[in-house]
């Protein structure tokens, strides 16, 4: 008996019209981040499990719920990658870049699996682009990162976008702060949310992603970790601020900045957009300046961003164009036809014919359809018309001028 099947839960078919419009995307960055000198990298879709139970954090959403894990057949236990820069700083220590000049500059772009509950803008595989400078600890690279994705966005043509700027300290001062944070938190327990509650002890900063109104009106008389960032972690955040405001990017500053993933040191930030609802979150990163090293590297600063594609498509106000034919052949003789579209696609003009033994005055619709911007009529007798299809201009060509005639009326 035949089934129909779906796609499972919170995945999704790109069907051709939507691809021009994911084409564009991924163009846009792939120059913008080449100018920048950042070298595309591509890791495996899948990696050990234990990579992201000690390079995401134990304690995070993350590891401890969305993580698509399976044993292979020899009983390794593997993760579909639910993030990009644990594989990459794998990558990084396994093939020894340290010894490359640093900093090493990467971009990726592919899919990343999540078991989360799906919804608008929230996939259980979606596509992700991202950049990571690896093996610097200057300022200047947080400034650069954070302006390349603002570029990126807005070189889109994404309006609306609000760019929320923290710091998370170094791990010191990170750790102290925890302290505080969940000493005060215990003080206030009664009104926290048992999520929140029983995270305290492993991950309290979380709290401050809470949506339970208790937890909240607590977290905003809670201490803040940029108010205990000690001398050159302030200095460092005051110069990436300095460096922000010197290349016009605005940011509103976010002391309650937790990204979901354990790594982060210093420097956080996320790109909003309202226009997306639910899940306004576009893309964002951070420094981390220990991940390297407990993948078991040197000790290397590093930071970088991800940002989600179909995020980005969703925010796009305009709908790009869609992908037309220059040239649709129109031919009674269906060999000539062929011949003719192929001889016009080997001088790299795109050309269509028709596939469906339609009748001459059908194939004339079928290039109307298809939106094509000229046809090129073959006759019986082999003489050849370039038809304008929005003006109905129509003039007869050389048949052995074909090519060129199509390139010199493309460009008239
Ligand atoms: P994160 O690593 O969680 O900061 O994610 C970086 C970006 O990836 C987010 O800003 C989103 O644009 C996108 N993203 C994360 N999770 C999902 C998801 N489940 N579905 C679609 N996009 C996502």
């Amino acid at each position: 008996m035949a089934v129909k099947h779906s796609a499972p839960k919170g995945t999704f078919d790109v069907l051709p019209s939507e691809e021009s419009s994911r084409e564009l995307v991924a163009t846009h960055a792939g120059k913008l981040l080449d100018a920048a000198g950042y070298g595309r990298i591509e890791t495996p879709a899948f990696e050990e499990t234990e990579l992201f139970a000690r390079g995401v954090g134990e304690s995070t959403d993350i590891v401890t719920k969305e993580m698509f894990s399976f044993s292979d057949r020899g009983g390794r236990e593997l993760t579909l990658r639910p993030e990009g820069t644990a594989p990459i700083c794998r990558a990084y220590v396994e093939h020894g870049m340290h010894k490359d000049p640093q900093p090493v500059k990467l971009w990726y772009a592919g899919p990343f699996f999540r078991a989360e509950k799906p919804q608008q803008g929230r996939y259980r595989q979606f596509n992700q682009i991202g950049a990571e400078a690896i093996g610097t600890d200057s300022p200047l690279a947080d400034a650069e990162l954070v302006v390349l994705l603002d570029e990126l966005l807005r070189g889109l043509g994404i309006t609306d976008l609000e760019l929320r700027l923290g710091s998370l300290g170094s791990p010191e001062v990170r750790a102290s702060y925890r302290e505080e944070l969940r000493d005060y938190l215990r003080e206030h327990e009664s009104s926290l949310s048992e999520e929140v509650r029983g995270r305290l002890d492993t991950n309290p900063l979380r709290a401050f992603d809470s949506d339970h109104e208790g937890t909240r009106e607590v977290m905003q008389r809670a201490p803040t970790i940029l108010e205990r960032l000690d001398g050159e972690d302030a200095e460092h955040f005051a110069t990436v601020r300095s460096l922000l405001d010197a290349a016009g990017v605005p940011y509103t500053l976010d002391p309650s900045l937790v990204r979901g993933l354990d790594y982060y040191t210093r420097t956080v930030f996320e790109f909003t957009c309202d226009r997306l609802g639910a899940q306004s979150g576009i893309g964002g990163g951070g420094r981390y300046d220990g991940l390297v090293e407990l993948l078991g590297g040197p000790s290397t600063p590093a930071i970088g961003w991800a940002a989600g594609v179909e995020r980005i498509l969703l925010a796009l106000e305009d709908e790009p164009p869609l992908r037309r034919p220059e040239v649709f052949v129109v031919c009674a003789e269906p060999r000539r036809a062929f011949e003719t579209a192929l001889g016009l696609r080997r001088h790299r003009i795109s050309a269509q014919l028709d596939l469906a033994a339609r009748a001459f005055k059908g194939q004339m619709k079928q290039a109307n359809r298809a939106g094509a911007r000229f046809a090129v009529i073959v006759e019986q007798d082999g003489s050849v018309k370039l038809r304008e299809m929005e003006s109905g201009e129509q003039r007869d060509i050389d048949p052995a001028d074909l090519p060129e005639a199509v390139i010199a009326a493309r460009e008239a």
